[in-house]
């Protein structure tokens, strides 16, 4: 089952009683990797595939991204591409909950020849670790190991989307407020699935089966 989704977990678990089904695999964008939300499904028996962020070290180096910084869980520390060890520093906070932990060694980054190519930020590099952080990896782990479903996705689901946007032109919307909104969404989606039956199965095809359903409906 695949599906992509406003909300994940909450989307996910819609579609989980909609198909009145026990498990379920959820395909999403990175749009969607929340660790919150992610855990969530995991609890009702959901397994979420979905791309990480990826983030740079805003210098543009991929030496120095951060997944080229290695974790050691014992140790509660980040060893960087120059072998210098970054220890845990701030505690990140949003809304008064804790979100994650800064780590750096900044003494060693004074003296790094490689400071200009890791970082813009002149007291030296920081690494953001999630508080969920090992979670995260799980999914991470196991997106890559879906990635052929995860194809699959990009293949079903950014199509509809492609041809909306470029071929017809609907960059952005022409109503306002939310419910002329949802309106136009739905109108332009309607013309566009009617669009691909006809072209996959043929006006004759569809105005047989719609029949066959009025048929089925009236008796
Ligand atoms: S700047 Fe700091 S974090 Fe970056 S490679 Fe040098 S020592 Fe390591």
């Amino acid at each position: 089952m695949f599906t992509d989704t406003l909300t994940e977990y909450n989307m996910a678990l819609r579609a989980k009683k909609l198909f009145n089904v026990n498990k379920l695999e959820v395909l999403a964008d990175k749009g969607y990797y929340k660790a919150e939300d992610l855990k969530k499904c995991v609890e009702h028996g959901i397994t979420p595939y979905v791309t990480k962020q990826g983030y740079s070290n805003k210098t543009g180096d991929k030496v120095f991204y951060p997944e080229k910084f290695t974790y050691n869980k014992e140790q509660d520390i980040y060893i960087c591409p120059a072998g210098q060890t970054l220890t845990r520093g701030r505690t990140r906070k949003m809304k008064g909950q804790i979100i994650g932990f800064d780590y750096h060694n900044f003494k060693a980054c004074r003296l790094c020849s490689f400071k200009d190519r890791c970082t813009k930020s002149t007291r030296g590099r920081t690494i953001f670790r999630h508080k969920d952080q090992d979670f995260l990896d799980t999914i991470n782990f196991q997106t890559e190991l879906n990635k052929n479903k995860y194809k699959l996705r990009q293949m079903i689901v950014e199509h509809p989307f492609g041809t909306i946007k470029r071929s017809w032109g609907a960059y952005y919307f022409l109503t306002r407020r939310k419910v002329s909104v949802a309106a136009e969404l739905s109108l332009t989606f309607l013309a566009y699935n009617m669009k691909r039956a006809m072209n996959i199965l043929g006006a004759k095809e569809i105005v047989k089966r719609l029949r066959e359903r009025r048929a089925m409906v009236l008796s």
